[in-house]
């Protein structure tokens, strides 16, 4: 099975491609990029589709993903813990409405449904229901007695060998990241994300642990030495890092080779221009938030200035902030962190790719045909990912899950 898209701009990953080109895919992979003119002729086993100079990029990859977190931009919760079937139900839609904005890959950040992910991981490889590729992860832990992210955590137990555990319970359910709340967070609790909750031997128990079971490490940390025992365990990604001092930016760009940086301003943004109903008190959550804000406004072009990988995603699923909303975080980067256009892409497809540890996030022969057709230009304007109508097609292993009209 072969598809020529032919007569497109492309942004590769990198770059725009300079004149109209070509490309096709076979199977689940990109086999050939060319000028226009030189693409094959229509024959028959080939779907031929038309560019019509629309952009070919990349299909976009979610660093901080929670697709159990229910609201979405097609049905709000307002309780955040829902029953089990309903959990279900919700993450299952969420991982089509986030595919269907244009999202191909998910790097979970934790689950409120223990083995739920894994379901749905499954799920979307098999093909029996829409979603992006997922690297799941299950509750995320914070340890016991330990004010953390509240998420009816199990496996909370305090000391090494309780953590051990955890990471071996992790790889016998089949998840792929491990969710380690290492900081408090002051949108729940004020002041609170100064805590650390785990000592330095539970931290080093879990990096070697994860690394024994071949398992990654995401995890939450805002102060210095959080971020000092996220590294110290090899956490593949830090979310947050807000309170970074000159001392954790340089560890972190000590250890940029093996660990990303996803700063996470979409729920600060979403949390500052929230109109709640008078019960709810989101005071709290917006103080905490532009004070991130401000911070990260200096923190993220400093360590994007010394070569950290610095991805998109942040924390979507909230009623206020809910899932298909996820491409603002691109104008956010490109408004709040000096990211030109073309730069918020990159960290959104070619560097997510990375996080993933696939062959996605670029336009690239041999790599896998997850693809986005855009009517219009984003290295010019990526707010118009933005707009589900403007991505005119999406496909995810050479599989055509919107389709492009005439
Ligand atoms: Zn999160």
């Amino acid at each position: 099975m072969k598809t020529l898209i032919r007569n497109i701009k492309i942004f590769d990953g990198e770059q725009l491609l300079d004149s109209e080109h070509a490309v096709l895919v076979e199977g689940e992979r990109i086999v050939a990029i060319m000028p226009s003119a030189s693409a094959p002729p229509a024959a028959s086993g080939m779907t031929v589709l038309e560019g019509n100079g629309r952009t070919l990029m990349p299909g976009m990859v979610e660093a901080h993903s929670h697709l159990t977190w229910g609201s979405s931009v097609e049905k709000i919760y307002h309780q955040f813990i829902l029953p089990a079937d309903e959990l279900k139900v919700a993450a299952w839609r969420n991982a089509r409405v986030l595919l269907d904005h244009g999202f191909t890959s998910a790097y979970s950040a934790g689950a409120l449904g223990d083995g739920i992910e894994v379901e749905l991981a499954r799920a979307i490889e098999a093909g029996e229901t829409p979603g992006p590729r997922l690297i799941p992860s299950t509750l995320e832990r914070s340890p016991e007695g330990a004010e953390g992210v509240e998420t009816g955590d199990v496996f909370n137990g305090r000391g090494p060998e309780a953590i051990r555990k955890f990471v071996s319970y992790c790889k016998d359910q089949g998840i792929g990241s491990i969710k380690l709340v290492v900081s408090g967070e002051d949108a729940l609790k004020p002041g609170s994300a100064k805590e650390v909750l785990y000592t330095d031997e539970e931290m080093e128990a879990a990096g070697q642990a994860a690394r024994e079971a071949g398992l990654w490490i995401a995890t939450h940390a805002y102060y210095p030495k959080a971020i000092e025992l996220a590294l110290k365990a090899g956490a593949r990604i830090i979310y947050h890092a807000s309170y970074a001092d000159e001392a954790a930016a340089d560890a972190m760009i000590a250890a940029k080779d093996a660990t990303f940086y996803a700063p996470s301003p979409g729920v600060s943004i979403a949390a500052l221009e929230a109109t709640p109903p008078p019960h709810i008190d989101m005071s709290h959550m917006k103080t905490s938030a532009a004070e991130r804000m401000e911070l990260e406004a200096k923190l993220v072009p400093a360590l994007k200035a010394r070569g950290m990988r610095i991805l998109i995603g942040g924390d979507y699923g909230f009623p206020f902030n809910p899932i298909g909303r996820n491409a603002r975080d691109l104008q956010i980067f490109v408004d709040h962190f000096g990211y030109s256009p073309t730069e918020a892409l990159h960290a959104a497809t070619a560097l997510g790719g990375e996080l993933m540890g696939l062959d996605v996030g670029r336009v690239k022969q041999g790599w896998l045909a997850d693809l986005l057709l855009i009517d219009g230009d984003p290295t010019q304007d990526v707010s118009i990912l933005q707009d589900k109508a403007r991505i005119a097609m999406i496909m995810k292993g050479g599989a055509l899950h919107k389709v492009p009209s005439a």
